[in-house]
């Protein structure tokens, strides 16, 4: 009888606060999240962790957030233990989109909802609700800030870099960038000298600074030691930049975009790190893309809030995001493209970075 009974309270979700699934008239106070990360070692996670917990503990819910130290079987045991724990609600950052199949669906028979946070989870039906940026429209403005920087004229020498193939979010990123590229390499405006134009070859494995720093490196010795160089450098994270900048400054590019022998290439970026906003406000990297995470996590504490109260959360897209299953209805949110011309108006008038903090880089 007590396999039995183990049983029926896994299948309810656990002991916890959410044992009961019809949660929709529920205190908030007796409700839990579980808010999953994939890493620490950037800066955005932590501020979309931190902004989730406070925003959901502001509303009076108790939070389970955990960090996975960009590991798979790390972050699947740790989603795993929250679904045991009896957690009401889960939001997830995968590491790795397509890994957490059996978690979601243990968390489907225990009839608690998943919110995909940033990256959409693939290969499951088990996801309810995808909040994000418009993913495209990053890569796109990306490419549209390298050619802004490279200006008029050309042929330029450009190198093209992508995330983690196992994000989903790299493929929007590089389709995006390059719907506006590809024109200009067909008509000759743009040589990507290296030739390494697919995906595959431009991907950085977890999105590792030291990937694309070496990478940028091999570049250099293979591509450019006939005194060619670099004008530019396709980057879709602020972390694979400052790689990308290390590598181009130890190769002797520099020390500014605008100073130098061999000035430094635009090199483009995404998240508006703070390291990369100093390097942008002293005209060392060209630009980055601003998402703004409370936004985002406010979107998703709003989705977790609907599911909750028996609701369904209101989409703004429907059709994009196709996980290989199933279309989840996303939010998506707008992005901007920051340069060293309004830091001050995207990024400290709005509370994101103060003038100190951009002054230090830190
Ligand atoms: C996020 C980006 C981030 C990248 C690396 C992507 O999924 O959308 O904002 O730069 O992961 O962490």
């Amino acid at each position: 009888a007590s396999a039995v009974l183990a049983l029926t309270l896994a299948a309810c979700g656990g002991e916890g606060a959410g044992s009961n699934t019809d949660t929709s008239n529920a205190d908030p106070e007796d409700l839990s999240i579980g808010v999953s990360m994939p890493t620490e070692t950037s800066e955005r996670w932590i501020a979309d962790g931190n902004s989730v917990e406070e925003q959901l503990e502001a509303e009076g819910y108790e939070v389970d957030l955990q960090y996975a130290g960009d590991d798979i079987p790390t972050q699947s045991q740790q989603i795993d233990s929250m679904i045991t724990q009896g957690v009401d609600a889960l939001i997830i950052a995968a590491i790795d989109g397509t890994a957490l199949s059996s978690q979601l669906a243990a968390a489907a028979d225990a009839g608690i909802p998943v919110i995909s946070y940033d990256r959409l989870i693939r290969d499951s039906e088990n996801v309810d609700f995808y909040v994000t940026f418009d993913n495209f429209q990053v890569g796109v403005a990306q490419a549209e800030s390298l050619l802004e920087g490279l200006g008029e004229g050309g042929p330029f020498n450009v190198e093209l870099f992508a995330g983690s193939l196992d994000d989903n979010n790299a493929f929007f990123f590089f389709d995006g960038a390059m719907s506006v590229l590809q024109p200009k390499i067909d008509d000759g405006t743009l040589v990507v000298k290296s030739g390494q134009t697919s995906i595959e070859q431009a991907a950085t494995l977890r999105w590792q600074q030291e990937t694309a720093q070496q990478r940028m490196e091999n570049l250099l010795t293979s591509t450019y030691n006939d005194g060619s160089v670099v004008n530019g450098v396709l980057s879709p994270y602020d972390g694979l930049s400052r790689g990308i900048i290390t590598a181009l400054q130890n190769s002797g590019y520099g020390p500014t975009i605008s100073e130098g022998e061999r000035p430094m290439p635009i090199v483009t970026g995404q998240d508006a790190e703070i390291a990369s906003v100093k390097l942008i406000a002293d005209n060392v990297q060209y630009s980055t893309i601003f998402k703004d995470t409370r936004l985002l996590a406010e979107q998703a504490v709003i989705a977790a809030q609907a599911f909750l109260g028996g609701e369904t959360p209101e989409a703004n897209d429907e059709e994009t995001y196709d996980n290989g299953v199933k279309v989840v209805p996303s939010y998506l949110l707008p992005i901007e493209t920051v340069t060293a011309d309004n830091i001050q108006q995207v990024l400290v008038d709005s509370g994101y970075w103060t003038a100190e903090e951009v002054e230090a880089g830190q």
